[in-house]
């Protein structure tokens, strides 16, 4: 069993509050729990992390020096993979074929990547053309904003730490960090490692617990930052918290990102990358494009293929190498996808694939057949909200204009593919949809920590990654030096001119 405790000011601390349950979903079986914290641990960290911030050296380093800690964390990460693997399939559910590349791998490649953007920090940002320079000079700094308090999601939870943790820690901020309830893991092996590479106490802080530790941490006063990465509608609820203390804010939220395929599609790359992205870790990927956009003109042979591939997915506990589906992470998640499906089929939808619980599963796993609903109307429950689990969705269209339009008909922006053999065609659809990360003929491309995703709508709030997600995490100081002391060349006669 493990006994996750929260890593506050460099140590381990023990908490008096109940502990919640943290199951493995390819059994179900209980693997470990966290402590439910509430107020008192989270001013804790806050307190924690803002001493580490104002009187520490961390904020005063150089941003190479901060870099090279970056390095020794994904090192030290690095040194255990092979457990650090294994605690993440039994923690998310993620496939043992996924897992080592997407929960483990890709952090350290971010942590690294973040590294080579210290440059970016060192200078100072150009100033626009300055007006009397004779008077004095202009200089604009970034500078950390404080003390970042992190939201991260269940289904990558040390990928999306990192996403947060590593441009705030670079640029001089010192981190409070709250995980989803349901996937502790990753964040204790993040703090862990903090240690082991030797951050000053404080830096980073990692405190567990649900919704109340979630609420003490927004509020927070001695917080200036919150960055959050979860689901819409806890996103908006985060943000009108944070405007009681006037919070910077980063939002990363959900998807119901469309797959346009124009009518010269190549329809085995269109159908085998939009089953990809919404079926790997069990449909529970934001950037998933789970809204698949078909021309009548190719619209049962589009059916027919989704169905076939679709039925020959196998579904399997995530330590499993034959898996191609794992489990969704809950109980109560595959309970709320199966709702999803149930009310699809009431508004008209059909099934053509999954829609069932798989058979020859373990009895006790959160399993979700890869189910593919077509026929949606626009306004269909499955065409416009979130599903998260392993489900993708079919909607017809007449023509190129009708296409567009269907896609841009959502709360949502965060994504978006376009699927055609004639790419200027469909680059020019893509300069149409009101999507943040935007693929021609691929899904889920991104250049390790340089592509910026920056939702648009509901689904994002200011940038993550790139080089505008590492300013996210800065104030820029309009610092001022006259230079000269000329008393008659300044305005200040027109208060007190007669001054002796
Ligand atoms: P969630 O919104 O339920 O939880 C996110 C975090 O907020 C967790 O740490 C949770 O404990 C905390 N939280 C929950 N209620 C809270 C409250 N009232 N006040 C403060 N904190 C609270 O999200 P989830 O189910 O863990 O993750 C899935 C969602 O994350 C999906 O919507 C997915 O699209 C989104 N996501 C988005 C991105 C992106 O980059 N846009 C990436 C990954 C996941």
């Amino acid at each position: 069993m493990l006994n996750y405790r929260n890593f506050i000011d460099g140590d381990w601390r023990e908490s008096s509050r109940p502990s919640l349950a943290v199951d493995d979903p390819s059994t179900g079986a209980v693997i470990g729990s966290i402590p439910d914290s509430g107020a008192e641990e989270i001013d804790a960290a806050v307190t924690a992390a803002r001493r580490a911030f104002s009187d520490g050296p961390w904020a005063r380093m150089a941003p190479t020096d901060r870099a090279q800690v970056l390095r020794d964390l994904a090192t030290v990460l690095e040194s255990r993979f092979d457990e650090l693997v294994d605690g993440l399939i039994s923690d998310t559910g993620c496939s043992a074929r996924m897992c080592p590349m997407l929960q483990a791998g890709a952090p350290l490649a971010h942590l690294r990547d973040f590294a080579e953007m210290a440059p970016l920090l060192e200078k100072p940002v150009p100033f626009p053309i300055q007006s009397s320079p004779g008077f004095g000079q202009w200089e604009l700094h970034r500078e950390p904003v404080g003390v970042v308090g992190a939201f991260t999601p269940y289904n990558f939870p040390l990928f999306i730490a990192v996403w947060k943790a590593a441009p705030a820690l670079l640029a001089g901020n010192t981190v409070v960090l709250k995980p989803s309830p349901l996937t502790p893991y990753g964040l204790d092996a993040f703090a862990l490692a903090a240690k082991e590479a030797g951050l000053p106490d404080g830096v980073v802080n990692v405190v567990h617990g649900d919704r109340e530790a979630g609420t003490a941490l927004v509020e927070h006063a001695g917080v200036d930052l919150v960055t959050f990465t979860g689901s819409t509608a806890v996103g908006k609820r985060v943000m009108s918290a944070a405007a009681g203390t006037a919070k910077e804010v980063i939002l990363e939220m959900g998807g119901k990102s469309p797959a346009v395929v124009l009518p010269d599609a190549d329809i085995e790359l269109a159908v085998r990358g939009t089953l990809f992205s919404s079926m790997m870790h069990g449909g529970q990927a934001c950037v998933a494009t789970t809204r698949m956009l078909v021309p009548d003109s190719r619209y049962e042979e589009f059916l027919e293929a989704l169905a076939r591939r679709a039925n020959q997915l196998v579904v399997g506990p995530a330590a499993e190498f034959t898996t191609d589906v794992g489990p969704v992470v809950s109980q109560a998640q595959r309970e709320k996808v199966e709702k999803y499906v149930s009310a699809a089929v009431e508004q008209g939808g059909r099934v053509i694939a999954g829609g069932d619980r798989p058979a020859g599963v373990p009895e006790g796993g959160h399993y979700v057949a890869p189910t593919v609903l077509a026929d949606l109307a626009n306004d269909n429950i499955a065409a416009r909200e979130e599903i998260f689990g392993p489900v993708l969705s079919v909607l017809r269209y007449s023509d190129v204009d009708d296409a567009i339009r269907i896609a841009n008909d959502t709360q949502y922006g965060l994504a978006a593919a376009v699927w055609s053999s004639d790419v200027e065609r469909a680059r020019s659809v893509a300069a149409r949809l009101q999507s943040g990360l935007t693929w021609i003929n691929d899904v889920a491309q991104a250049e390790v920590a340089r592509t910026p995703f920056a939702g648009k709508k509901q689904s994002g709030v200011g940038t993550e990654l790139g080089a505008d997600g590492l300013f996210g995490y800065t104030k820029v100081k309009s610092l001022y030096t006259a230079l000269d002391e000329n008393l008659d060349a300044r305005p200040y006669g027109a208060v007190g001119s007669e001054w002796e």
